[in-house]
């Protein structure tokens, strides 16, 4: 229960964070409040690992996002994540929005960003042939990551590196002691007495601050809705595809991209809301989504869409001016020492954890704490499910050892009987379906599940005598 440090929040942030500190003799615990990691905004976003030409210069989100561009491929090769450096185009659609996409490239030269240049109509169609615009900043070095399963990695990591990590926990109180921080879940159960504490809470962290008094920091939720399209179509676009954004910085406008199972995602919408759980997508915004879409690339008309879903970027406001902070807030509390809050992770957090994440270990709690690495790290994730290549020899002796790798259970995305049972033996103890859909990708195929939902529930109910009405509870 005495701990050095508690991580409050399991998305890629605070995952990050936790396999950062799991390099270094520290006793650790990453708590969350949902019954796996990466159930918050790293559950629903592009994916997209930003090449840094976005974000206004000499702030932090330009420093993390150059770091992290470097670190989050390098971190992934590490635990063995798969990602693609797929390139990206930001398109004006006339000569109007042109100065826009000089307006970047200058950002982007001052960035340090590699690999920019503008294009004409030409050298677009010979890049993205269905893709309709005059002219386009093109970004080599811009990618692609599952964020769901990049989290899961980190996390995953860090337990098999010694930290505890403790989900279905919501921490509702905080006690302020003398050298030491307790955590309490709504129960009233003590989770944990540590000397720091890393506020990484996402859309709730406002509110993780102000349980120990610091109420200065207001998230106001702005929803983003996205829908996918049919793996048939995937073969329609290479690189990310962006338009021109919304003067009102809200997003970066409605875009195409590939994801690493081969959909293409469209969206997402801004839409300032109040309830920063509401994840609704409404028919409205996907008939706009779709309009601004056919803009871009009018073929998608004729093309099948799978599902829809919404995810919440935490804009931080300033609370005397009312206006939209532009920068990440990441720092020690001015009013509670050795308690860190990180404030307003939108866009690129993604990109940036990897760098975020050793920001706060080596800087902030390095200054303070004298550190002493582990020997025995070790960074490779074990717990991978998903076999990409079933033609590959690693396949192939795995259905000679256990033949429950020849039995295909989700069709749609070919997920055998072994891969799900790997995932349900994950290190973290996340038994549901949504832990078995995050880690092998089963029922987000085309039939969403309507296959392979009842085989699935049979594995869990036989294998870990789970019931039917918990399963469903968690799907
Ligand atoms: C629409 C959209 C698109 C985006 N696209 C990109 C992109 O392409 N590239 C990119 O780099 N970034 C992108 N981002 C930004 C990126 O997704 C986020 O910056 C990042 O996921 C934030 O991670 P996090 O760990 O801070 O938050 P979260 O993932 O939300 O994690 C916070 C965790 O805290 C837990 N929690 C909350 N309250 C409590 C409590 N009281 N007790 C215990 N646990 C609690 C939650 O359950 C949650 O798991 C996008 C964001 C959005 C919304």
């Amino acid at each position: 229960m005495k701990y050095d440090i508690a991580v409050i929040g399991a998305g890629v942030v605070g995952s990050a964070i936790a396999r950062e500190l799991s390099k270094y003799e520290l006793k650790v615990i990453l708590i969350d409040k949902e019954e796996d990691v990466s159930e918050g905004i790293s559950k629903a976003n592009s994916g997209v690992i930003h090449a840094g030409f976005n974000v206004k210069t000499g702030s932090m989100k330009s420093r993390f996002n150059r770091e992290g561009l470097a670190l989050l491929t390098k971190t992934a090769d590490e635990l063995g994540v798969k990602y693609k450096i797929c390139r990206k185009l930001v398109i004006a659609k006339n000569d109007e929005e042109k100065p826009y996409l000089l307006k970047l490239l200058e950002q982007g030269r001052k960035n340090s960003t590699p690999g920019l240049s503008i294009i004409d109509r030409e050298t677009i169609k010979t890049l993205e042939s269905n893709i309709e615009g005059k002219w386009a900043l093109y970004s080599e070095k811009t990618g692609i990551i599952t964020p769901f399963l990049f989290t899961i990695a980190l996390a995953e990591n860090a337990c098999e590196n010694g930290v505890i990590v403790k989900l279905n926990t919501e921490i509702t109180k905080i006690t302020k002691e003398k050298e030491s921080y307790k955590l309490f879940s709504a129960s009233g159960e003590l989770i944990s007495e540590s000397r720091w504490v890393i506020n990484s809470a996402g859309c709730a962290s406002d509110n993780i601050a102000s349980l120990v008094g610091d109420n200065k920091f207001k998230i106001h939720p702005c929803r983003g809705e996205y829908f996918i399209l049919d793996k048939a179509h995937s073969d329609m676009l290479n690189m990310a595809v962006y338009p021109v954004p919304p003067a009102d910085g809200s997003g970066l406008g409605v875009h195409f991209t590939p994801t690493m199972n081969g959909n293409i995602l469209i969206g997402p919408s801004a839409e300032y809301i109040n309830d920063r759980d509401d994840l609704a997508t409404t028919k409205k915004t996907m008939e706009q989504l779709k309009k601004e879409a056919y803009e871009l690339m009018p073929i998608i008309k004729n093309f099948g869409f799978i599902k829809s879903y919404a995810g919440i970027r935490p804009k931080l406001f300033n609370s005397q001016s009312n206006s939209n902070f532009e920068d990440f807030h990441i720092a020690e509390s001015d009013v509670n020492p050795r308690f860190i809050n990180l404030i307003g992770i939108e866009s690129p957090g993604l990109t940036s954890s990897p760098a975020i994440a050793r920001y706060i270990v080596e800087d902030i709690i390095g200054e303070k704490e004298d550190l002493t690495r582990k020997k025995e790290f070790d960074g490779r994730w074990k717990g991978a499910a998903k076999i990409y290549d079933k033609n590959s020899d690693e396949y192939l002796s795995l259905v000679k050892r256990d033949s429950d790798y020849a039995q295909v259970v989700c069709r749609c995305e070919h997920v055998t009987k072994g891969e799900i049972k790997k995932a349900l033996n994950n290190p973290l103890k996340a038994r549901s379906l949504k832990a078995v859909k995050k880690r092998t990708f089963a029922m987000t195929g085309r039939c969403q599940g309507g296959f392979c939902l009842s085989k699935l529930i049979d594995i869990l109910q036989k294998e870990y005598s789970i019931k039917t009405d918990e399963i469903l509870r968690l799907r």
